[in-house]
């Protein structure tokens, strides 16, 4: 381990696979250098839903997706939205996404996001155990609830998860009540998704391994990486304020990615599906994440409250976020709560970019056309659930051991035909 000391390492961005890319390595033994522009965990790791939510393994993209989308796209505060402005930027995104329904390749990618959904939470567990953190981690399941959705579909869809080997079960309304007496009786089913886990603040869940890092030696840099520029074996990091040298740069910079990658001669079509959430100062005595089916919004109890979080719009990284979309949740939330009791007010709100690909895969690999550069990003709905095994397999590659889950999926080489994925033969140090 103290081998690895001389070795400097740049991990760039401070979101959940930052942080825990960089305390995984600081733990091997590598001298880390965490930068990010904005803080700790001020991105897309901020305000998100706090589900760990392994039991989400099937791609965005599948046909059914089809039958939907207009109405989604016409209703300006839905679910989906795609500002006109920024339609024809994220045209070619969209066709990437469609190219990816086929069936072949969605069961490929389901495969893909299985196997590190499947190691997720124990990689969390390796992490926190060690600096006794593993009660940030609630592991009470989540429930997936429906209004109207017929019986004979909801049936489907239990037998497609447990197909895939997850641990669900089928709730009718009295077992609803019993476990969540808050919920409105309009929910007549839900499915209850035992091994799944929250956090009841996931930004605070960030500081705690940040703080992890800092005490084992880690030093954080809040700067804005301009450029990383190859210097014989090392690395400048080139910062607004000055220039660093490391010998090994993990990119994790969320959705900003694709602008370090460019200038190293690396494309991928990365693009943001911006994401709200609405807190109610109240919690309204649930326990575990709720989620609507027919809703597309899930809530989740948290310490200053309850989170009600969901909604995709395609407007890019610099349009200022639209409130109303985030209050457009609140309604949805008070359809599936019995307010007799307490009524739900918005205490605040909150947008964050998530980093996204067409195949709802992430980027997790070397860099195929230099030595020492690790990418780490692309997690789209799932960066929470993601963090901790990311952060193993981004270690083992650079100890240059083999990673446990086969990397090959999540290599950026399947954007271009020209870049052999460097996963598929051994790689000189
Ligand atoms: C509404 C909503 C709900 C969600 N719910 C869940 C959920 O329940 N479960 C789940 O698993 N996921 C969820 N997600 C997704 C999850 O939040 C993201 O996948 C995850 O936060 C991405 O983490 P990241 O570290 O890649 O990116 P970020 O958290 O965005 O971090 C990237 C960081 O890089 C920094 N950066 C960028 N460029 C530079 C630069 N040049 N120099 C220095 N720093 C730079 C940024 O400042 C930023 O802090 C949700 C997302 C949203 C929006």
């Amino acid at each position: 381990m103290a081998d690895n000391n001389n070795q400097q390492i740049a991990v760039i961005g401070a979101g959940i696979i930052g942080i825990c890319s960089a305390l995984q390595l600081q733990r091997a033994g590598f001298t880390v250098t965490l930068y990010d522009e904005q803080g700790l965990a001020q991105g897309c790791s901020k305000g998100n839903a706090g589900h760990f939510a392994t039991e989400q393994i099937f791609p965005l993209a599948h046909p059914s997706l089809f039958k939907k989308l207009p109405a989604m796209l016409f209703d300006p505060l839905g679910a989906l939205r795609i500002d006109w402005r920024y339609a024809v930027k994220v045209a070619p995104w969209f066709w990437k996404f469609i190219r990816n329904m086929p069936t072949i390749k969605y069961h490929a990618h389901t495969e893909a996001l299985k196997a590190l959904n499947e190691q997720s939470l124990a990689a969390y567990e390796r992490l926190l155990k060690e600096y006794k953190l593993s009660h940030l981690i609630s592991k009470k399941g989540s429930l997936l609830t429906f209004e109207s959705t017929p019986v004979a579909e909801i049936e489907n869809t239990l037998k497609t998860y447990q197909h895939q080997g997850i641990k669900v079960r089928l709730l009718n309304r009295d077992q609803i009540q019993a476990l969540e007496p808050s919920l409105s009786s309009a929910i007549k089913y839900a499915l209850l998704f035992e091994e799944v886990a929250h956090s009841v603040d996931p930004h605070l869940f960030c500081i705690h391994l940040a703080e992890q890092f800092n005490k084992l030696g880690g030093q954080f840099c809040q700067q804005k990486v301009t450029e990383v520029k190859q210097d014989n074996n090392n690395y400048q990091i080139i910062t607004e304020q000055n220039i660093y040298i490391a010998n090994k740069v993990v990119i994790a910079a969320g959705a900003w990615s694709n602008a370090l990658l460019k200038p190293l001669g690396y494309h991928t079509p990365l693009d943001t599906e911006r994401g709200y959430h609405c807190m109610a100062d109240i919690n309204h005595g649930l326990s575990r994440p709720v989620a609507s089916a027919e809703r597309s919004f899930i809530m989740t109890p948290m310490n200053h409250g309850l989170r009600i979080a969901g909604t995709v719009e395609f407007a890019g990284l610099n349009k200022k976020m639209n409130n109303k979309r985030a209050l457009a949740l609140l309604p949805h939330a008070r359809a599936l709560l019995d307010e007799s009791h307490q009524p739900i007010t918005a205490a605040s709100t909150w947008m964050g970019y998530r980093p996204s690909l067409p195949d709802s895969l992430p980027v997790i690999g070397r860099a195929p056309k230099h030595h020492n550069l690790y990418f780490a990003f692309g997690h789209q709905h799932l960066g929470l659930t993601q963090g901790a095994v990311t952060a193993e397999l981004i270690t083992a590659l650079c100890l240059n051991h083999t990673p446990n889950i086969n990397i090959q999926p999540y290599c950026i080489s399947r954007f271009s035909t020209q870049l052999a994925c460097s996963e598929a033969r051994p790689h000189p140090q």
